[in-house]
């Protein structure tokens, strides 16, 4: 059986005001993060893990964010397109595992709802994903966020 990691990163800035979205779920906060779509940090890291394991071009050159398309677009667009390339391409993934980096809102009473959310786009089990909240501790990012995301997938052939 084939083995393929791929590690995905993303960061964001937080912006006053705008609607915040983890991991497909709107979350009660004062600010939500900037950026062209609905700034889902999470959801990018994921997809950018998902399509550098299997060899695709990252998200930036399939999605352009100069494209008005994807203006304010739910991020699951893009997750659900890397699914599919990685279904087409014969791989299933194994198990997940996230880091977000970031002070607030604090990410353990989120936790379970973002993972049943994964877990119903992705269809994989929730004991196949694991989400860490980690707080800045002197990181260097006052009104930003980062996420990684390690994903593991076998080939079925
Ligand atoms: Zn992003």
């Amino acid at each position: 059986m084939a083995f393929r990691i791929g590690l995905g990163f993303d960061s964001h800035e937080f912006q006053e005001g705008k609607p915040l979205y983890l991991g497909g779920i709107h979350i009660e906060h004062h600010a939500g993060f900037k950026g062209h779509s609905d700034g889902d940090l999470l959801l990018h890291a994921i997809t950018d893990a998902l399509l550098s394991a299997i060899g695709e071009p990252d998200m930036g050159e399939l999605f352009p964010d100069q494209e008005a398309r994807w203006k304010d677009a739910p991020s699951e667009i893009f997750l659900r397109e890397a699914l599919r390339r990685m279904k087409e391409k014969g791989y299933r993934i194994i198990n997940l595992d996230c880091v977000l980096v970031m002070d607030s809102p604090k990410i353990s009473p989120i936790k379970d709802v973002i993972i049943e959310n994964l877990s119903n786009i992705m269809q994989i089990s929730k004991s196949a994903i694991s989400i860490k909240g980690k707080r800045r501790e002197g990181f260097c990012l006052e009104r930003g966020a980062v996420c990684y995301c390690v994903v593991l997938l076998s080939h079925e052939g």
